[in-house]
């Protein structure tokens, strides 16, 4: 759908608004006794002066030009971009949760405190951890918080450490929060597998290593198959094993971290957990740590005493808050309601399908695209472009020629040790006719890619615009809507 939407402030006319309302009967007040001068102005000076319908229409013909997943499939690798029930929604914004407010005191605070404590449980369940913090905002927060938990534990043991041992599959964030720790990042190259190979890491891994970050399944869609050894080596040199949690849609309750040597972990609960993920919007990041670091976490934490629900500042050597208040207790709410409408099969049933179809899509797709490591995948498959490649075509134009069958491409370039990835995350909510589709779109492609590589170089063409010169668009963003 091609549009040519004005700004909002190009509609309108002067004097026209969205509301009207009958004259009033009661004495008027000047605004000028009521505010302080200079929080008054006579004007505003091109203010949009629209209609309700105006508005209206203008947002709503906007966020079509918005892909998302209430529009379509959208297989973006590593995001776990699902479908997330609406009823989530719908308990997340019931009037006793959306009306309290941070400062009100436990004592009437003591619903939402309830569900924080609960959703600890069974976070702490599903990943078999001992303690949960939900205060982090975000996956990247969790691994910072965590390595700092990390940091404060080797400080405090007077055995401060100057390195994290990180394979080189792993996602950006985690040498970033390994940097900022101020720890320097140490790369484990993947083996012919894409897996860590227990012999490298055994002569890289010494006494100065603080902690080994890692990712299981990792971000090819690959289960450590060594992980119990591997935590093993770490621990022995007195390391801590950090996990990125990201990937937990591919293990709910089939198998727990916390019972594989992980000490320290981050769930996503915009991924795993029913909160609709992109676009910025708040996400939670809660860390799941085993006792040995509990001494560390973010205050405040919840205890419970007798029926009643406190808050709880008083952590020895806690690293402080990472997060103003609690978190984001919206995303919390959504995560406590989909955990318990889901329960424990249903949270079970739902990596059997993610893993299911991802390795259905990985099956169809290879005969016609090159796969750099095909085995038995998790929640996701990683693709490569070698074969379209001989005739010009990237991963680039690949993902891009998707959008003209409908579909939001994959995530590409990423993992970096795949050259020319493409990584596709089915997830569980789509049905087998959604994938077949995808699957059809991609082999369409690949055989353009053979017989008529130019039709690919300029997609997509059903689009406001094609390709767009993404650096300068970061760099140099144009935000009115006429280029
Ligand atoms: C999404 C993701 C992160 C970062 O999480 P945010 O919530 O976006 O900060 C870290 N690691 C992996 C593997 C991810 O997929």
């Amino acid at each position: 759908m091609l549009i040519n939407e004005p700004l909002i402030f190009e509609i309108g006319s002067e004097g026209r608004s969205a509301y009207s309302l009958p004259d009033t009967d009661v004495p008027e007040t000047d605004i000028k006794d009521i505010l302080p001068e200079g929080m008054l102005r006579e004007d505003i000076s091109g203010f949009p002066e629209v209609s309700e319908a105006d508005v209206v229409r203008h947002f709503t013909r906007l966020s079509r030009l918005n892909y998302n997943v209430d529009h379509g499939f959208y297989p973006l690798g590593s995001c776990t971009m699902k479908y997330n029930p609406r009823i989530n929604e719908d308990v997340a914004r019931l009037p006793g949760f959306s009306m309290i407010h941070p400062y009100q005191p436990p004592e009437i605070s003591q619903g939402i405190l309830k569900l924080m404590y609960e959703l600890e449980l069974y976070l702490a369940e599903i990943s078999g951890m001992d303690r949960i913090s939900l205060q982090p905002a975000a996956g990247a927060q969790g691994e910072l918080a965590g390595m700092l938990m990390i940091r404060a534990y080797h400080t405090l043991r007077d055995d401060p450490r100057k390195k994290v041992i990180l394979p080189d599959s792993s996602h950006g964030t985690n040498p970033a929060s390994v940097s900022l720790c101020g720890y320097r990042a140490i790369e484990i190259k993947s083996d012919k597998r894409g897996l860590i190979d227990p012999k490298k890491l055994r002569q890289i891994m010494d006494e100065d290593v603080a902690a080994l970050m890692l990712t299981n399944p990792n971000t090819l869609g690959l289960f450590e198959k060594d992980i119990l050894e591997i935590t093993g080596i770490v621990h022995d040199k007195g390391g801590i094993v950090y996990c990125d949690g990201a990937n937990l849609n591919a293990l709910l309750g089939i198998a727990r971290l916390g019972d594989m040597g992980i000490d320290v972990l981050h769930f996503n609960l915009h991924k795993t957990f029913s909160t609709p993920h992109g676009g910025g919007g708040p996400g939670a990041g809660p860390i799941g740590i085993k006792d040995v670091l509990s001494d560390f976490l973010p205050v405040p934490v919840i205890k419970k005493e007798g029926d009643s629900y406190q808050l709880n500042y008083n952590v020895l050597h806690s690293i402080g808050k990472v997060k103003a208040f609690y978190g984001n207790i919206g995303v919390l709410i959504k995560a406590y309601a989909y955990i318990r409408t889901m329960g424990a099969d249903g949270l079970r049933r739902v990596s059997e399908v993610a893993v299911i179809n991802a390795n259905y899509i990985r099956n169809r797709l290879q005969d016609f695209y090159d796969i750099p490591y095909n085995s038995h995948c998790m929640h996701e498959c990683v693709l490569s472009d070698k074969i379209q490649g001989k005739h010009g075509i990237t991963a680039l134009d690949i993902a891009k020629s998707l959008i003209d069958y409908g579909f939001h491409p994959p995530t590409i370039y990423f993992p970096l040790i795949v050259k020319g990835a493409m990584m596709i995350e089915p997830t569980e909510t789509e049905t087998k006719e959604t994938l077949d589709r995808f699957i059809e779109a991609m082999i369409d492609i690949a055989m353009r890619a053979e017989d008529d590589p130019e039709s690919l170089r300029h997609a997509p063409s059903t689009t406001k615009v094609g390709r767009l010169d993404e650096v300068r668009a970061a760099r140099k963003p144009n935000l009115r809507w006429r280029v």
